[in-house]
């Protein structure tokens, strides 16, 4: 059954890590290294079942896939979960097991943080396994990735801004935020400084304040969010809030934010979105800059490179575009396109036969 899941999702690898002493169990789903190895944070969570924790590592490292292809890193795509409860049952022995198991993989697997882990988690892990990203910024890391996350919607918006309104300026154009966290902050100063209005929500009412003070913010009701006449809505804060109640009430011409999985349901809310004519900007591209800076580490972490890179974001989502409109198809459907043909002609290319060390051995 395991296999046959496999087969159907094209999964390369499934480790089951067990450790008695420590109580690890965790697996580690390794997607495609196609184009690199797997990279993909680790989740650690009290799962109900192993059925639900397998289904959870495949399904997030299946879509660490398409995000790493899609934002042009040589990077694979995987993901990790460690069945447990973050509140209590992080040990260091447990931490450590972990990391043992991500070194037996020798880099084909690379950790960062996720939900339920964070930097502190990593550093432990870290005494086991270089494999791993996003540890605490005096062991040299990247360290808080919000600000570049929040450089990549910027430029990804300017992209999405040509496209509904013919022009990359997004001077004078009236942008809706929901949330006003860590990368709608920084968003909101790159829009201020563009000459952007700015009409923001937030359920935290210190957080909102901070962008009125400091940018000129107008507020609006958590739930008016979706009705404010803007030219671009940028949802920063939930997943799953553009569905079937949502969609009807927007009145803007573009979509381009930072939250992770916008779509309800990415077919039929991708549709209603394009029927619309509202112009979607796929949320994974748009958000790359979090991984695309924590990937920056794998060279010896450079925050200007890492910024530069997340600039291409703007030229990414421009194909996205493209490919929507020649195949006539939605802008969702169009960033998974875009993530397979890349890896098919990544894989293309490696068909040519290169004499290798190893070649030259197994003739011995
Ligand atoms: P954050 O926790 O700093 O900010 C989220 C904000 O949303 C908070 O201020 C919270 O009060 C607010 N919020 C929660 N429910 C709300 C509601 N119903 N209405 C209005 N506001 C609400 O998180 P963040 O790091 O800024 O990330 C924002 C989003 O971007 C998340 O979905 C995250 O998964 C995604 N993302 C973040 C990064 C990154 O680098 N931080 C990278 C990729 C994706």
């Amino acid at each position: 059954m395991i296999f046959d899941k496999m087969e159907t999702g094209e999964f390369e690898q499934i480790v089951f890590c067990h450790d008695k002493t420590s109580g690890l169990r965790a697996i580690i789903a390794i997607h495609d290294t196609t184009l690199g190895p797997a990279l993909g944070g680790c989740r650690i969570w009290n799962y109900n079942s192993e059925e639900e924790a397998l289904i959870d590592a495949m399904r997030l490292a299946k879509g660490m896939t398409y995000k790493n292809a899609a934002a042009g890193l040589n990077i694979g795509g995987g993901k990790s979960v460690i069945i447990a409860d973050p509140k209590k049952d992080k040990t260091e022995a447990l931490l450590r097991a972990f990391g043992r198991y991500v070194e037996s993989l020798n880099g084909r697997y690379i950790t960062a943080a996720d939900v339920g882990s964070g930097p502190e988690d990593l550093d432990i892990i870290y005494q086991e396994t270089d494999y791993v990203v996003g540890i605490s910024e005096s062991h040299g890391s990247s360290g808080d990735p919000s600000p570049v996350t929040a450089f990549g919607v910027y430029r990804a918006m300017m992209r999405t801004a040509k496209e509904a309104f013919g022009d990359d300026s997004l001077e004078g154009k009236t942008v809706s935020v929901q949330g006003c966290g860590s990368v709608a902050y920084t968003l909101c100063k790159h829009l201020h400084e563009a000459g952007a209005k700015l009409i923001v929500t937030d359920i935290d009412k210190e957080a909102m304040e901070r962008v009125v003070k400091d940018f000129g913010a107008e507020t609006v009701e958590p739930d008016k969010i979706y009705e404010v006449e803007a030219d671009i809505f940028a949802p920063c804060a939930l997943g799953a809030i553009l569905n079937d109640e949502t969609i009807p009430k927007l009145k803007v011409k573009a979509i381009c934010g930072s939250a992770n999985n916008q779509l309800e349901d990415i077919e039929k809310h991708g549709k209603m979105l394009k029927d619309r004519g509202i112009v979607y900007a796929p949320d994974f591209i748009a958000n790359a800059g979090g991984v695309i800076n924590v990937a920056d580490e794998l060279e010896g972490y450079n925050r200007e490179r890492a910024l530069a890179k997340a600039s291409t974001i703007y030229d990414q989502i421009g194909l996205v575009f493209d490919i929507a409109k020649e195949e006539n198809i939605t802008t969702a459907k169009a960033a998974d396109r875009m993530a397979e043909e890349r890896i098919a002609a990544m894989k293309e290319i490696r068909s040519n036969f290169i004499r290798t060390e190893h070649n030259i051995l197994s003739r011995r």
